[in-house]
This record gives structure tokens, sequence and C-alpha cells, in this order.
């Protein structure tokens, strides 16, 4: 049988006030494993983690998370539920030192990573423990922002282009991140749209175009569908 699913999107519409921009978006995301939404710029990648996370205003459908019915909840309930996003501006509060970040995740349920494990995972976060958010490079940034939804004690983790603007050593260390999160049994939703970098970590890939999922691949059948996959992303 396959492994329970511990995100099933069915049907999901939203809209940017009179704007309708996901037609129907639908996918599934097994528990302990890594998929991506790929997709050309405008596409509804953003938008479906948004509406994932409670933040869109409108939207209707169906989001079960572990089982339960989560369109209708508030933000908070969903953070609570166990749900982390990691927006593509960071969200990190640029005025604050990395201490005082790590004390203002979103909401933390018990089971949040603990400092002493965060540190593990992120050292370079340590040595910056007191500086501010802005002083900090795009790569440390990003691990912040990772941070701060660990800290949280969220399992299921929507990380909208974290490598966005990195630089090659720092994509790498960030993957070595997300591969340990999921060995930790992390269930990550990654937009990307470095597909090299999201072949190297996913179990399969949803392709989004028009604000719906228009195609999908195990990863292992990347490698064989690559022209088709450079058709959907025009590169
Ligand atoms: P990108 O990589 O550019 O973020 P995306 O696939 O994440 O692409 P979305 O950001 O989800 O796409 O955008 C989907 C559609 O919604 C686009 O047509 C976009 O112009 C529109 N849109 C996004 N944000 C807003 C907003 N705040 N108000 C109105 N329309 C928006």
């Amino acid at each position: 049988a396959p492994a329970a699913s511990s995100l099933s999107v069915s049907d999901l519409h939203a809209w940017y006030g009179e704007s309708h921009v996901l037609h129907g978006m639908a996918f599934e995301v097994p528990k302990g494993q890594v998929v991506t939404l790929l997709g050309r710029n405008g596409a509804g990648k953003t938008t479906t983690l948004r509406s994932i996370m409670g933040v869109m205003n409108k939207r209707k459908g169906s989001i079960r998370f572990e089982g339960r019915e989560t369109i209708k909840l508030p933000s908070r309930a969903i953070a609570r539920a166990g749900i982390g996003y990691c927006p593509e501006e960071r969200g990190i509060f640029a005025s604050l030192s990395v201490e005082e970040n790590l004390m203002l995740p979103p909401v933390v349920r018990p089971g949040g990573m603990s400092r002493d494990t965060i540190f593990e995972l992120f050292p370079n976060l340590k040595e910056r423990l007191s500086s501010g958010g802005t002083k900090m490079s795009g790569g440390e940034q990003q691990m912040l922002a990772i941070a701060r939804i660990l800290r949280s004690g969220a399992s299921l983790l929507l990380l909208d282009e974290p490598t966005e603007g990195l630089a090659p050593v720092i994509v790498q260390q960030i993957g070595r991140t997300i591969s340990r999160l999921k060995a930790e049994g992390y269930t990550i939703v990654l937009v990307e749209q470095n597909f090299r970098f999201a072949a190297t970590l996913a179990d399969r890939h949803y392709v989004v175009e028009g604000g719906r999922v228009v195609d999908t691949f195990l990863n292992a059948d990347l490698q064989s569908n690559i022209d088709k996959l450079h058709a959907y992303l025009g590169v």
C-alpha cells in the first residue's frame, strides 16, 4: 500500500481579490517525502504554499494535513497543527539578532527542535547569535528562516525557492540540510526554479501551469523526461 499522505491537496482554488489564480490545484505529499512544485513565474506555486499556510483570504477546495481538513482554519491553527512556511523573502526580522529571531517563532509546539540541534544543523548561526538579520549573508538568512520553523515544531515544511540568489557552495549546504531533514522524517514541499538542485532531493515533481498541476514525474523518471520538462519550464 502507498504510504499515507501527510498532505493531500485537491481541487484547490484561490483568489487575490477578484483575480482567480489557482484553478483546481491537486497533489499529494506522502509522509517523509520531498516533493517539488516546478513551473514558470506566475504559475501559482507561491500561491499554493500560501493557501496551505492559510494566508490566502479567499480559498476553497480541500487541503488535508495528516488526515485533517484545514481549508477553513486560520493560519495560526495551521501552524499549530505542524505546518511551517518559509516565504521567498524569508520572513526573518532584519532588525533583530539571530537569538531574538529564534526566540520569536510564529508558534511553538511541543517537540519543536531544540536550540542545540538547530546549532548543530546550522553551526554558522551559532557564531552569529548576536548579529542582526541584515548583516547576515543571503545563505545565513535562509538558514535562519528554516531554523525558525524547525524551532516552531513544524513537521511539514513549505520552502519557497530556498536557493534563490545564493552562491553554489551555499546552495549545496542548503541541499545537505534539506536531505538531513528528510532523513529525520520531515515532510517537505519545495518550490524550485533550479530543478537540477531539486532532482538531488525530491521523490516526486509536480509541474504547475495556470494554477493547476499539469504533469507529474517520479524523480527516478526525471532524466528520461528532461526534454518535456524543459518545454514546460521554457528553458
Ligand atoms: P513566482 O516564481 O513568480 O513567484 P509562482 O508560480 O510562485 O511564480 P504566484 O506568485 O503564485 O506564482 O502567482 C500566481 C499568479 O498570481 C500570477 O499571475 C501573479 O501575477 C498573481 N499574483 C501573485 N501575487 C499577487 C498579489 N499579491 N496580488 C495579485 N495577484 C498576485
